[in-house]
């Protein structure tokens, strides 16, 4: 089935999902300097570090969806002490729960488990749109892909929209007042800075984009 997304597609997701965390390190940092602590760069970048690790031991012809996920949502829960550690471990771990024992997704299962995962942060973080989180990049763009999917997308389509809604997402993080997290200590003064983990969370989307288009 050629719109299927398999175990290898995923891992390819995860593997390019570090490398932009890398690459975009300084940056990261720069806008966590503006509106927290300056460690969004870092925190990522060690979590992210540890995840590859992960991938790299893991025998991933015996591995599941749900067992690969879980432990990297593990990874980055142990590795990361910000607030972001927790919310993209819970991402995985519940992407990780929707794939279960499978080792690939169909569309609508690839729709589901990132449903799931969104459904993960908004649960262990609480902040909604508009609060100048990650979660305003992170739902328009499973909103965005769920509607392209039921449009008969192509998953590789689909996830090119993603992105795309993803880093419109971050954008209009900039004006916000945020109201979830260390920025939400900054008031008034938080507006006027595109939010980190919303930067982050486009590039998780970007690279699912470029892991289903390579593997297209
Ligand atoms: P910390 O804020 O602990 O220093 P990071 O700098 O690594 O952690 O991550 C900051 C990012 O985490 C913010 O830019 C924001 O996107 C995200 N964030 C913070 N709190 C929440 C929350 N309650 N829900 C969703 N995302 C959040
Ligand atoms: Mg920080």
């Amino acid at each position: 089935m050629s719109d299927a997304v398999d175990l290898e597609e995923l891992v390819d997701w995860l593997r390019r999902f570090d490398d932009r965390i890398q690459d975009e390190r300084a940056h990261l940092t720069k806008l966590d300097s503006a509106i927290g602590d300056a460690d969004h760069g870092a925190n990522m970048a060690r979590g992210m570090t540890a995840v590859r690790e992960l991938l790299d031991e893991s025998d991933l012809d015996e591995a599941t969806i749900g067992g690969l996920f879980k432990q990297a949502g593990m990874a980055l829960v142990s590795k990361v002490g910000g607030a972001s550690g927790p919310l993209y471990g819970t991402f995985l771990l519940r992407f990780g729960s929707s794939g279960g024992d499978r080792t690939n997704l169909d569309a609508a299962g690839l729709v589901d488990a990132l449903d799931a995962a969104l459904g993960g942060v908004v649960a262990r973080g609480k902040a909604e749109a508009g609060d100048k989180t990650m979660v305003d990049a992170i739902e328009p763009a499973v909103a965005a892909l769920r509607e392209a999917i039921e449009d008969e997308a192509t998953v590789a389509a689909a996830t090119a929209t993603a992105a795309r809604a993803a880093d419109a997402g971050r954008d209009a993080t900039e004006p916000m007042r945020a109201r979830k997290g260390r920025a939400s200590y900054l008031g008034e003064r938080s507006e006027g800075h595109v939010d980190p983990g919303a930067t982050s969370s486009a590039l998780l989307f970007r690279a699912l984009a470029d892991a289903l288009e390579s593997a297209g």
